[in-house]
């Protein structure tokens, strides 16, 4: 994070137990009641700080592992700061994320702590009727949550106006650049007015977010709820060392030993995924798969049966790596390793989320042992070796040691305020 940063940046080092309650946070007593009606009772780290920030109207980069509440950290104060339809019928906050599912969760979120004040929110997702949504911008909205293509589409049919928005929030954002999506992001932050508010967030930042941050940003500051480690420790985190050819059997020995609740298991690619799919739904029921080029009907379809836990075994690819909040999820397996080591935490954080336990596995065969090395660099921590008699390659894997992170420097404020519309 340190290169973002100048000689008076400043980064904000929350520790837990900051914030007890929501009411140490400067709220609408409408916002109380919506968050104490999510069941909300104490801010998680992520919250307590970004929060009141965001409410100062100050760009933010906010770093916190997965599952801590990243989501309503800055839904909330958008909420607060809203004018109303009456007010303004045009967009007036953009949320950018980089999978469809992701922005119908997040939508719900909007949803959820909106509760009590009717808003209109638009979800634009690629894969969904464009009419609906055509009609939906022209009837009057007020928060735009979106993907980069759908939402980039939209610019150019010119259904999406951008000159009421006073905030941007690119959620997952080194996702969506690593997707490809550079290009239709700057587009769509070009076209906001330039004093708005842009807040980013992930739980991992790589210096490609840090180039953008310098470049679409003004003075950011930076929150870091995760300067120790990455990685949830709630989430216990084995490997198997396995060859290529005996993966199959390995994962279905794992699954009737670990009996799990509910399962996601990780395939490198779509065909991989399906070929998967077929042999496992051979011996274990309520299996589902997702990829990118199942039809988006389908995708919605297995992730609700997920939701709902008619599916406890889901094969799927890093679509569902990013973001996705399923609670009852208690094993995550890497069947293929992740292309690398920040899309591992990614994978892993769909466990364990606000402090619940989690299990993840990883399947490494021979010739894999540096990827490993470099998972273990990025969670500082080192993966328990697991065996099942019968599966093992015992390849040439060595163990990171861990590793001591730069120190962080420190910021100042940007000043653009705004007002808490629902303090009545
Ligand atoms: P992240 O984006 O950091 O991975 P999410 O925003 O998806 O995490 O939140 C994870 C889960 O925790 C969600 O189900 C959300 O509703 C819930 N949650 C958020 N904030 C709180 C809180 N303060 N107390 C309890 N649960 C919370
Ligand atoms: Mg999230």
């Amino acid at each position: 994070m340190s290169s973002v940063t100048d000689e008076k940046t400043e980064v904000l080092f929350p520790t837990d137990g900051d914030y007890q309650s929501f009411d140490d946070i400067d709220l609408s007593p409408l916002m109380r009641r919506a968050v104490a009606r999510a069941g909300f009772t104490k801010p998680s780290p992520i919250q307590g700080s970004l929060i009141p920030l965001a409410l100062e109207g100050v760009d933010v980069i906010g770093q916190a592992r997965t599952g801590t509440g990243k989501t309503a950290a800055f839904s909330i104060p958008i909420l607060e700061q809203l004018d109303g339809l009456e007010d303004c019928r045009d967009p007036q906050a953009i949320i950018v994320v980089p999978t469809r599912e992701l922005a119908d969760q997040v939508g719900r979120e909007l949803e959820r702590l909106a509760f009590g004040v009717p808003t209109e929110i638009a979800v634009l997702a690629g894969g969904k009727n464009i009419n609906r949504q055509l009609r939906q911008l022209q009837n009057g909205v007020q928060v735009v949550v979106g993907t980069p293509g759908r939402l980039h589409d939209h610019l150019q049919r010119k259904s999406l106006r951008t000159d009421k928005v006073w905030c941007v929030v690119l959620d997952e954002a080194d996702r969506m650049l690593d997707i490809g999506f550079r290009p239709q992001i700057e587009r769509i932050l070009r076209r906001c007015p330039r004093q708005r508010q842009t807040l980013l967030l992930s739980a991992t930042l790589p210096p490609a977010v840090q180039r953008l941050a310098k470049s679409y940003m003004i003075d950011p500051q930076i929150i870091d709820c995760c300067q120790k480690e990455v990685a949830v420790e709630t989430i216990e985190q084995r490997y198997f060392t396995v060859a290529q050819d005996q993966k199959g059997e390995l994962l279905r020995r794992l699954l009737k030993r670990e009996d799990p609740k509910q399962a996601i298991i990780f395939c490198r690619t779509k065909r991989g995924t399906d070929r998967l799919y077929r042999q496992l739904s051979r011996d274990f029921d309520k299996c589902g798969s997702m990829h990118g080029d199942m039809q988006q009907r389908e995708r919605d379809r297995v992730l609700q049966n997920l939701r709902d836990g008619n599916l406890r075994i889901l094969v799927a690819t890093d679509v569902v790596g990013r973001g996705i909040d399923i609670s009852t999820i208690s094993h995550i397996i890497n069947y293929d390793l992740p292309q690398d080591s920040d899309d591992y935490v990614h994978r892993v954080g769909r466990t364990g989320r606000m402090g619940r336990d989690g299990i993840a596995f990883t399947f490494v065969v021979p010739g894999e042992g540096e990827m490993l090395t470099s998972i273990e660099q990025r969670i500082n921590r080192e993966l328990i070796r697991d065996q099942i008699e019968g599966y093992d390659a015992s390849p040439q894997v060595e163990t990171a040691k861990p590793v001591e992170q730069a120190p962080k420097k420190q910021t100042r404020l940007n000043p653009m305020f705004r007002r808490v519309k629902r303090r009545r």
